[in-house]
């Protein structure tokens, strides 16, 4: 299970390996992802809260990187955060995701990306529940919700 520690020490020395690593042009991103996940994924856009597709469901299922397919969060880690922004607990796996410091909007965050494709997903935070006491505070749009079953 990761922690605020574990997470402060990927975002200050180095991330874990990542399975896999997909790399594209911007332009071919851009091509390839609908506006609105290009905005989020690529261009670091903040959708707004409430108003995004995964703000209150709570389906079973995993979630994917909606940029290339990754799985990264199982619905049983998501949890109501009363953010506005769907919210988890923990990755599926350690090496799910890459985590930067950002100092953007005169705040000091860390940012979270799909650690394949570099994908911007959002922030994460150190007031999450127990036992991590991690919130991972997402973008619906760069998510993609699979049904038990339909995953990998
Ligand atoms: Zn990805």
């Amino acid at each position: 299970m990761l922690h605020w520690r574990d997470i402060l020490t990927y975002a200050r020395y180095s991330n874990p390996e990542p399975p896999m690593r997909v790399v594209l042009t911007e332009a071919e991103w851009q091509a390839r992802l609908p506006p609105a996940q290009y905005r989020v994924l690529r261009q670091q856009h903040t959708e707004p809260p409430y108003r995004n597709a995964f703000c209150r469901s709570y389906e079973p299922g995993v979630y994917a990187c909606a940029g290339c397919g990754s799985l990264l969060f199982d619905s049983a880690t998501k949890y109501h955060a009363i953010s506005g922004w769907p919210s988890f607990t923990q990755p599926l796996a350690k090496n799910a995701l890459g985590y930067y410091f950002d100092d953007s909007h005169r705040m000091q965050r860390v940012e979270v990306r799909c650690n394949v494709c570099g994908g911007h997903l959002g922030h994460v935070f150190p007031d999450g529940p127990a036992p991590s006491g991690v919130r991972y505070c997402l973008n619906s749009a760069s998510l993609r919700w699979l049904a038990p079953g339909a995953g990998a």
